[in-house]
């Protein structure tokens, strides 16, 4: 019972984030004058603004914080044969089951860990135990057998009519150039990773990068996902954020451990519990790894993977040297010898972090007294990251006042961004800034004019106080450093 109420105050807790992120402008479904594009959305202006900082405090967390780790921006449109040589053509795919009577398609790991969510926690680890073992084998008849014998049903017709487990594979494909024949198939990167391989002597050779040395990107990647639900968590266009660490031959574990505690200990940065991470060790390894886990934060649907870090061996610069016929071997000073370095990788889906993030930070506060009802929608974004910093509310449009208010914001603007309001009642403007996650506003009145101060108030604690006009500022800049 418990368990069950706990689902519907998260599924709760998910509708109205939607619903909130669509009306304050964080996110839009796609094309929605249209019925909108399934799993496909837009930011809106402050989910734009929230997104780019995260993006940014992810790059320079990486390129600014670590000396030896560059950051690239490599094209969407690579060589076709580049997903051969990745083993995306091949190996890019998930199983898939059918029902037949509905027609409704599903991934069957999804399928099965939805059913294993009605279970007891006992109950769901047996069945998901058995699911990941005839994962990591790929028996596609013992995988239907296990759907088979556990009644699993789909969710439109109920029934449990299913076809055979068939792989699918992921990738958007597109053409190039004007004739329609096999030679111009194109396809939409499905990681932003393998920009970072092609590119691995380029860089090293221009920036005279030394091994151990990383390399960072962000962009967009495209996969079709068959099922794609849990609003931003699962998008067929999503943005990544990657970073490809090379090491010696032979150290990949102990660098594996680095950037698994290293990322760990990025997203407490963000001011988010312990407790809300856990780390998932893969079973079933990908065809280029020989170790990998994921980072899984608790997301409203549950605990749910927000990032991988995986050793994936030298499989990807051997395979482009075996498939483009270059060699992409480094020559180690220290130890006089040409190798193909071992990767590290660090993978985060930025839309999912986004997604993170607004979770973790959307509260609907009850500030009910015993003779008021009264409550609150609040985003408490860490500063660094919330999509604007400063709200400046003259208490009145006349007397002065929009004056101070804007010889304030243009004081302000080059630094960190403002916002201005003049309308309606100062409450109902301080609720509407804590619906936007603004952490700090000011308010100028009357006794500006006289004595050069200002009433700051603080978003998460509400507290109010007077401080001087002149210190605005720089107060604001130190509360909003990513790196204090
Ligand atoms: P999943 O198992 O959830 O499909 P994955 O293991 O395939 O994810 P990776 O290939 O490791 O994901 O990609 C790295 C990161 O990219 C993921 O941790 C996730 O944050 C993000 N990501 C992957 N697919 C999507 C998607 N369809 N929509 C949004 N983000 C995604």
């Amino acid at each position: 019972m418990f368990i069950f109420a706990n689902i519907m105050a998260n599924d709760n807790k998910l509708q109205n984030l939607i619903g909130h992120c669509k009306e304050y402008g964080f996110v839009f479904p796609s094309s929605e004058i249209y019925e909108g594009l399934s799993a496909v959305y837009d930011y809106g202006q402050y989910g734009a603004e929230l997104k780019k900082n995260i993006r940014d405090y992810w790059w320079r967390s990486m390129t600014q914080m670590y000396d030896n780790i560059v950051g690239i921006d490599a094209s969407i449109f690579m060589h076709p044969t580049v997903w051969k040589a990745s083993g995306h053509i091949d190996n890019f795919s998930d199983p898939m089951i059918d029902n037949k009577d509905s027609h409704k398609r599903y991934r069957v790991d999804h399928l099965i860990e939805g059913f294993a969510e009605t279970l007891t926690i006992e109950n769901a680890e047996i069945v998901l135990a058995s699911m990941d073992k005839l994962l990591a084998a790929n028996d596609f008849t013992g995988l239907k057998q296990l759907i088979e014998e556990k009644n699993i049903t789909c969710s439109v017709s109920g029934t449990c009519n299913w076809t055979d487990v068939r792989q699918f594979n992921l990738m958007f494909a597109t053409e190039i150039g004007s004739v329609a024949d096999e030679a111009n198939v194109i396809y939409l990167r499905p990681e932003t990773a393998q920009g970072i391989f092609v590119n691995f002597l380029n860089v090293q050779k221009s920036g005279r990068m030394k091994i151990p040395f990383g390399i960072a990107q962000t962009g967009k990647a495209f996969r079709n996902e068959i099922v794609a639900r849990g609003f931003i968590f699962r998008m067929r266009e999503f943005e990544q954020m990657e970073m490809q660490f090379f090491v010696r031959p032979g150290t990949q574990k102990e660098w594996y451990e680095f950037w698994k505690e290293a990322r760990m200990k990025w997203h407490l940065s963000l001011g988010i519990a312990a407790s809300k991470y856990r780390f998932h060790d893969h079973v079933k390894l990908a065809h280029y790894a020989d170790a990998a886990c994921d980072i899984e934060y608790d997301f409203p649907m549950g605990f749910k993977e927000v990032e991988g870090v995986h050793s994936r061996t030298d499989f990807d610069l051997k395979s482009h040297q075996e498939y483009s016929g270059k060699k992409l071997t480094y020559f180690d000073t220290d130890i006089n010898q040409h190798y193909i370095p071992y990767v590290i990788e660090t993978s985060i889906g930025l839309d999912r972090t986004v997604m993170m993030v607004l979770s973790e930070a959307y509260e609907e506060e009850d500030l009910s007294t015993d003779d008021k009802q009264d409550s609150r929608v609040v985003l408490r974004f860490p500063p660094m990251l919330a999509p604007i910093k400063l709200a400046i509310l003259p208490l009145t449009k006349k007397d002065g006042l929009p004056e101070i208010a804007r010889f304030l914001i243009n004081q302000c603007k080059p630094h960190f961004k403002c916002f201005y309001e003049e309308k309606d009642s100062i409450g109902k403007r301080y609720r509407r800034q804590d619906a936007l996650g603004t952490p700090f506003c000011i308010t100028i009145d009357h006794q500006t004019k006289d004595d050069q101060t200002v009433t700051i108030r603080y978003r998460d604690s509400m507290v109010q106080e007077r401080i001087a006009l002149n210190e605005v500022k720089n107060l604001i800049m130190d509360k909003i450093q990513m790196f204090p």
